[in-house]
């Protein structure tokens, strides 16, 4: 009988997930998918094999009532597992959470008490934790007995220097928690995993990772390790992305709040879900879409996406007292060489100098002979990363 792991990213309306092969300690993947539109009229789930080949599609109406809840949800994918590749036991669900506080900083067994201290964090990260939850609830309701473990997206930073941790606010908020955490940090722990495999002297340096998908941010790594990064209490922070706005005067809330009447909670729709490429394009949030429009706003957006991005290549270069390599990730930075040339061009100042058709190429690596810094480009895998710590923690990993 076959072993599985189910890696679960539980969002408001979607649920992701990847079904990995065990059997041997060695997490391959089988399947990847997800649920979306949970709640809203028409539901739909679809999967894929490990080589990108569909294993199916499904629609639920609303009327059937299928798929209402992340219960619903995630008996679906149970089901689908069950039909799909039957013969399989699944011995571990990995779960993404977005927020491990000041406290959590490794990998977790989920237990009621950990359940109840990521309650607790819910006021930190209100638009995504409390899913999470639910996915962990959910899940624990369908695979019962079976062992869970929780990984974060703030872990890989919670050893920031005090400076890269803090705002300028009386000190009690930073007592409370009013920190600058920072996110993807699945993401990229699996980058600086890779990078120590394919480039192994500089990963032990001062390297830049640009996570740039429709969440973007970026993060200064020293010695493989997390020193910075550009989003800070909330995923809004930093660079603007497909709908949140990145970087944002506290003044303009002011002026939202006291001038313009509105509620939090249209502020914060308006700077979660309109904002960003969207925003600004009027058009989407979609780079592709962008990049094959030809319009003034779309090319503005993109202009001022590039422009965020190359301010804090010098930022947290500046922050890391020097640079040896930039890694770009994420649906935009492994795909878009466009938005790469724009991003490196005229970086040789800081010793960066792009080879342009291995960029055109997605190559692994883009930097010429020539250039001081290494620009690598690599994809990255946060469903295997969660899997790999999940087998860790329970002792179930190939050196176990
Ligand atoms: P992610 O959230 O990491 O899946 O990234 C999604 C973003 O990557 C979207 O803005 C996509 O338009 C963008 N993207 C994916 N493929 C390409 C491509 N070939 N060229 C430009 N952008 C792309």
């Amino acid at each position: 009988m076959s072993k599985t792991l189910i890696v679960l990213n539980a969002g408001s309306s979607s649920i992701k997930f990847v079904v990995f092969d065990v059997t041997d300690g060695k997490p391959t993947a089988l399947a990847t998918g997800q649920i979306e539109g949970l709640g809203a009229s028409v539901t739909r789930f679809n999967a894929k094999d490990g080589e990108g080949q569909s294993l199916g599609e499904r629609e639920f109406d609303k009327v059937s009532g299928a798929i209402a809840t992340h219960e619903n949800a995630v008996d679906l994918i149970l089901n689908w597992i069950e039909e799909t590749l039957p013969g399989t036991t699944v011995v571990a669900v990995g779960h993404r959470v977005v927020h491990g506080g000041v406290r959590i900083t490794t990998p977790v067994l989920i237990t009621e008490e950990i359940i109840a201290e990521l309650e607790t964090l819910i006021p930190l990260a209100p638009l995504h934790q409390p899913h999470n939850i639910a996915g962990i609830r959910a899940a624990h309701a369908a695979f019962p007995g079976v062992p869970m473990v929780a990984v974060f997206d703030t872990s890989f930073h919670r050893n920031h220097p005090f400076v890269n941790d803090t705002f300028a606010i009386p000190r009690e908020y930073y007592n409370e928690g009013v920190r600058r955490y920072g996110f993807h940090g699945v993401s990229y722990e699996y980058v600086t995993r890779r990078m120590k495999q394919i480039a192994p002297l500089d990963a032990e340096g001062r390297v830049i990772i640009a996570h740039l998908g429709n969440g973007a941010s970026m993060c200064a790594v020293r010695y493989g390790h997390s020193i910075a990064s550009t989003m800070g209490f909330s995923a809004l922070d930093g660079l603007p992305m497909g709908t949140r706005c990145g970087n944002l005067d506290a003044g303009v809330l002011l002026y939202l709040l006291d001038q313009k009447g509105m509620t939090s909670s249209e502020i914060r729709q308006l700077l979660y879900t309109k904002s960003g490429l969207l925003g600004l394009s009027g058009i989407s949030q979609d780079m592709r879409e962008l990049e094959a429009s030809d319009t003034r706003e779309a090319r503005e957006a993109i202009d001022y996406f590039v422009f965020r991005v190359r301010r804090e290549v010098g930022a947290l270069a500046a922050t890391l007292d020097g640079l040896d390599a930039v890694v770009f990730t994420g649906g935009i930075g492994e795909n878009s060489w466009r938005v790469r040339e724009r991003v490196l061009q005229s970086m040789q100042w800081i010793g960066i100098d792009l080879d342009e058709e291995a960029n055109h190429r997605n190559a692994r690596l883009i930097s010429s002979p020539l250039s001081r810094v290494r620009v690598y480009v690599i994809r990255t895998n946060e469903g295997l990363m969660i899997a790999e710590h999940t087998l860790d923690l329970l002792g179930l990993g190939q050196a176990a």
